[in-house]
């Protein structure tokens, strides 16, 4: 009978630092898809991270 060591008590952190630090890993979800709101194509690109999306300028 030993002790039972508890481990891997921390919760995972849903966002990175990184990502508060609104340094994102981008990845292409669409590329040059056309935004209708901005009547320009856009690549729309999403955070690995934490689901972040975002509309890049073509
Ligand atoms: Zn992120």
């Amino acid at each position: 009978m030993g002790d039972v060591i508890p481990f891997g008590k921390k919760p995972t952190p849903k966002k990175s630092t990184l990502c508060l630090n609104n340094h994102h890993k981008w990845e292409v979800v669409k590329e040059r898809a056309f935004d209708v709101k901005q009547g320009k194509l856009v690549t729309q690109e999403r955070c690995v991270r934490c689901r972040k999306t975002r509309n890049k300028l073509t």
